[in-house]
Parts: structure tokens; sequence; C-alpha cells
């Protein structure tokens, strides 16, 4: 079986590849995408109905998506288009919007709360729909950009693992768009005529945000570097802890209980 168009083609070996890296999906497994209506997630949920249909192992796909409460939120077009297309979905009314108001501060930045509130009602979600994986439309410039957020902000070198064992043990959360551009999940949703919908969340789409930021400035630098978008992912799966300053990898001359698994303890040299 063919695919569609040369994009299609490439959007789906990319995730191809992502799954086989790291062990995405397995046979069996019953896939529950976080469908918020945004280009990410429809390029998604579009690529892994057409990988079930090549694929050589046999899965199952299910949308969920979680309303905010946004007024405005045109969760109606999502349903539609799920419906002409034979796509599971289910549509979960939150009030979501009304907690971020109640709790968060003024001036703080919403995105990080946002994302934990809406986490708890997906991880809720995947035990009522029998999920064993929980699909979040996360790209290739979305792991960058965390990186360089994290790096710059937050004082720790830390991105977007394209598979996560949640705290408790019971959720397994993977990011099979971690190789695709979002230029590239944009076209294909574009192409395959799938409606975008905002969020309506007051935050969305400010220039304000340091993740916008972020994202400015790598576009900035890849205009003389084109490269460095590849090399940054590159680098989030090539990490050299000896070489950073983090002392739980720093050269010791005894073993030490506390270093993390599979540390290789060294002689340090004065
Ligand atoms: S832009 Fe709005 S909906 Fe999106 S993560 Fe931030 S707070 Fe949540």
């Amino acid at each position: 079986m063919s695919y569609r168009t040369p994009l299609e083609a490439r959007v789906a070996k990319k995730v191809a590849r992502a799954i086989g890296d790291y062990n995405l999906i397995e046979d069996g497994d019953r896939v529950m995408v976080g469908l918020s209506g945004g280009k990410d997630s429809w390029a998604l949920m579009q690529v892994l109905h057409v990988l079930q249909r090549r694929a050589p192992i046999s899965f199952s796909v299910i949308a969920v998506t979680v309303d905010s409460g946004y007024e405005g939120y045109r969760r109606d077009l999502i349903e539609a288009a799920c419906a002409e297309r034979g796509w599971d979905v289910v549509v979960e009314q939150t009030t979501i919007g009304d907690v971020m108001d109640d709790i968060l501060e003024d001036g703080a930045t919403p995105c990080s709360l946002c994302a934990r509130l809406r986490r708890g009602v997906l991880y809720r979600l995947a035990d009522e729909v029998g999920a064993t994986k929980i699909a979040l439309g996360h790209h290739a410039d979305d792991v960058i950009e965390t990186l360089v957020m994290n790096l710059f902000f937050s004082g720790s070198l830390k991105a977007m693992p394209a598979r996560l064992v949640s705290d408790n043990d019971r959720h397994i959360v993977i990011r099979p768009l971690v190789y695709v551009a979002e230029s590239e999940a944009r076209q294909y949703t574009n192409e395959c005529g799938l409606p975008i919908v905002g969020c309506c969340c007051p935050a969305c789409g400010d220039l304000g945000l340091q993740r916008q930021r972020v994202k400015r400035l790598i576009a900035e630098l890849e205009v003389d570097h084109p490269e460095i978008k590849n090399s940054m992912l590159r680098a989030a799966a090539n990490l050299q802890p000896r070489h950073l300053l983090d002392r739980r990898f720093a050269a010791t001359s005894t073993a030490d209980p506390t270093l993390p698994k599979g540390t290789v303890p060294l002689t340090v040299r004065h």
C-alpha cells in the first residue's frame, strides 16, 4: 500500500522510526491520542491511522479531547471530522479554565499548570477507555525548544522524552512525532483537510510567552545555520554526562551508592 503523498511518506517514515527507536507501540496496544484539535494532534491522529493499516503489528487508536471550558472552543468540528473518518473520539468537558483562573497567580505562566491539569484528566481517561499508551503530539521543535527553555530559564538540561512512564508506573506517555518538524505537522494536517481548532485560551498565541521567544531565537539562528535544529535534536539524543558539571556523574575514586544507575565511577585527575 503506497502513501497518498510524498509528505505523508516522509511523516510516516519519521514516526515509524521513532516507534522503532523507542519501542513506542507494541502488538495489542490501545493508543489513546490526546486530540486538542491543534495541527500537531491532528497530524498524529492521521499518521497513526495510516501506520495502523501498514504496520506488521496490531494496535487500536482512540482520541480523547479535553475541553477546558473556554468559550468558543469548536469541539463540534473535532467530533465531526472524526465521525467523517470513522475515528473513535471521546470529548471530556472540564472546568480547567475556571480552575486556572482561581489558582494561577498574577503574572505566572499558565501553560505548565494547564498541561499538568490536562495530564491528570488524560490519565483518568486512559483508565476509562482501557488505553495502554497515551500519545501526545509534541514534535521535534517542541523537544528542542523545551531543551533550550530549561537550559536558559530552569537551570536543568532536560527536554521531552519519546517515552515516559508516569510517576505511579501506571501510564506510558509516548511522543511519536519527536522526529517530525512542526512545519511538516502543519503541512500534513492542512494537506489532509483536518480542521485546526484553537484552544480559545487567553494565553494562546501570546508572543510574550517564553516558548515563543525561544522559537524566534532558534528561527533567527537557523537563517545562518540551517542545520541547527537537527544538531539540537541529535544533542538531545547524545548525552555526554561526564562532560557536564552534574556531581552525580562527576569523577569519584570509589563506588558511590548515590550515583544514578549505570554511572561509571572515574578516577579523579587533579
Ligand atoms: S496556551 Fe492556553 S491551552 Fe495552551 S497550554 Fe498554554 S494555557 Fe494551556
